[in-house]
């Protein structure tokens, strides 16, 4: 049942983190607070396909 998923930063939409999710318990798009490389800070990074 689990996915694999694509974690993008919403600020500058580098692709910065590979995961993968349970489609049942997560059927919208999963957003996360992670660490973006790019601008050395937390951001606000979202799934993609
Ligand atoms: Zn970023």
């Amino acid at each position: 049942m689990r996915v694999n998923i694509t974690l993008a930063c919403t600020e500058c939409n580098d692709r910065n983190y590979i995961s993968t999710k349970n489609k049942r318990n997560n059927a919208d798009r999963l957003e996360l607070k992670k660490y973006c490389p790019r601008e050395k800070r937390v951001t606000l990074h979202r799934e993609t396909k």
